[in-house]
């Protein structure tokens, strides 16, 4: 049966394109009814956080993935998390080494410099040379007595390496372009090169998919297997591999995860919809059908097929992100909108952490004049912000104010007060003819002029839900207060 794993290495922030390769790991496992493994990959010290582990976990938790084994399920290959399992690769390292397959390398950091350069010049391949391939036992002695400590190096075939890529088709590797390479460190730490491969092959991970830049890596991985396979490390198969294309960011050039424009906290903290991320990020190489650009994740299960990835570099297009986004945010039915809509009221502290029923009424009341109106829902806070702010704390946008309330704006504001003033039913029908009769009839001025003025002075904004609806939900009293401040 399939069996897939994410694996990412805790440093830094979560980014698009590791989110991107879970979701098709897991849309694959689901697809297949497979199992999927998340396991952590925070062998290098040095760049590996705890911070980082745990807002990983926190992303896949608000992305809505669910794993089959790793953190916080557990399962029968535990521990999930590489820097728990140093002693399994110490062990594989030693039996690979006492098969042959791996062999003490002293180079120093400048010998091995000074010869790729060398080799370079002379236009030959710059990679490993194999000086340390068949050292003596004298030559051993003397790196020894000149106090070296030796770094572990995995020796590659002489022979091409060709896999057929589900995303690719058939790709081959000449031997020269994959000198033997490290696996463990001189102070006996091992590298992802090692310790990735031996956990593939200890979990029986059937299919590898992960990204393009992985590509070269993948040869050497391949020898890797067939090593450990013959030492009787793992079930002694070598998983498929699938390389899913570039994403390519602003001017055409690759997304870096330091990119701005990458970090999935962007997403989030603007306000996308988990579903409406991941059903960008799907057509980032991949397609539902060439008609249909919003689905949701289970038509996505049912659909996803590895073999139709296509391996051109995808282009990352924000604004393509965005309309999806609006489409998702469309489709929630009014509660489940309202329910996503708090968080965001309540980060800039419009919202208590317990709202009351008086508050939430109103935003189930505002909520749907803004629903077909957002992007993102972080727009809540500029266009329905009024409302929750103190009648004291109400400060209107004071670069839209000084624009739209000047002198010109004094007699629309007057005319407007009276006019509502005298109003009995304060909704918006009567609101809208009572202010129509006021400024478009009386005073003589054309509604887009009356009512930009209203619209800054009632809510601070410029952009807002409807006028006559937000004055309703405001109340008259506090309407009429702040047009009166407006005129002060
Ligand atoms: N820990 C590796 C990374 O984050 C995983 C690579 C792989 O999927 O093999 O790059």
């Amino acid at each position: 049966s399939v069996r897939v794993r994410f694996c990412p290495s805790p440093t830094g922030n979560p980014h698009v394109g590791l989110v991107r390769t879970a979701l098709f790991n897991w849309a694959f496992a689901r697809h297949n009814g497979g199992t999927l493994v998340f396991r952590i990959e925070d062998t290098d010290a040095a760049r590996d956080s705890e911070d980082s582990y745990n807002q990983l976990l926190d992303a896949m938790r608000w992305l809505g993935f669910d794993w089959d084994e790793g953190p916080e399920v557990g399962g029968p290959h535990e521990p999930y998390r590489q820097s728990q399992r140093m002693d399994v690769y110490a062990d594989v390292a030693k039996k690979l080494q006492d098969a042959g397959h791996a062999y003490p390398c002293y180079c120093s950091t400048e010998e091995l410099d000074a010869r790729r350069e060398a080799a370079r010049a002379a236009g030959k391949p710059s990679g490993y040379d194999g000086h340390c391939r068949e050292l003596t036992e004298d030559q051993v002695a003397v790196y020894k007595l000149e106090g070296r400590r030796p770094i572990l190096r995995f020796r590659m075939p002489d022979t091409t390496l060709a896999f057929d890529d589900l995303v690719r088709g058939e790709v081959s590797f000449d031997p020269k372009d994959v000198p033997d390479y490290g696996i463990v460190r001189a102070n006996g730490a091992p590298l992802y090169t090692l310790v990735n491969p031996v956990d593939d092959a200890l979990m029986g991970i059937t299919h590898v998919l992960r990204g393009e830049d992985l590509l070269s890596s993948t040869p050497r991985q391949i020898a890797l297997y067939a090593a450990l396979a013959e030492i009787g490390v793992g079930n002694g198969t070598t998983p498929r591999f699938g390389h899913l294309p570039y994403v390519m960011g602003e001017g055409n050039k690759k997304l870096s995860k330091r990119d701005p424009q990458a970090s999935l906290n962007l997403y989030r903290e603007r306000g996308f919809l988990p579903e409406g991320l991941l059903n960008y990020l799907a057509l980032l190489g991949w397609s539902l059908a060439e008609d249909r650009d919003r689905f949701s994740m289970d038509e996505l299960v049912a659909a996803f097929d590895i073999a139709k990835v296509n391996s051109n570099p995808a282009r990352f297009d924000l604004k393509k992100a965005e309309a999806i986004n609006a489409e998702h945010l469309r489709m929630l039915a009014p509660e489940e909108f309202v329910r996503r809509l708090v968080p965001y009221l309540q980060a800039p502290g419009l919202l208590p952490a317990e709202p009351t029923a008086a508050q939430l009424d109103l935003l189930a009341k505002v909520a749907p004049l803004t629903q077909e109106r957002m992007v993102v829902l972080g727009e809540i806070v500029n266009m329905a912000g009024f409302l929750f702010v103190a009648p004291e704390d109400f400060a209107v946008d004071a670069e839209d104010a000084a624009k739209v309330l000047t002198a010109d704006a004094r007699p629309v504001l007057e005319a407007s007060v009276k006019a509502l003033e005298g109003l009995e039913d304060y909704t918006p029908e009567p609101i809208q003819a009572a202010l129509r009769e006021a400024l478009v009839d009386g005073l003589g001025i054309k509604p887009k002029f009356a009512f930009t003025p209203l619209r800054v002075a009632v809510t601070g904004r410029r952009v807002s839900p409807p006028l006559f609806e937000s004055m309703e939900l405001l109340g008259k009293p506090e309407t009429l207060r702040r047009l009166t401040a407006a005129l002060e």
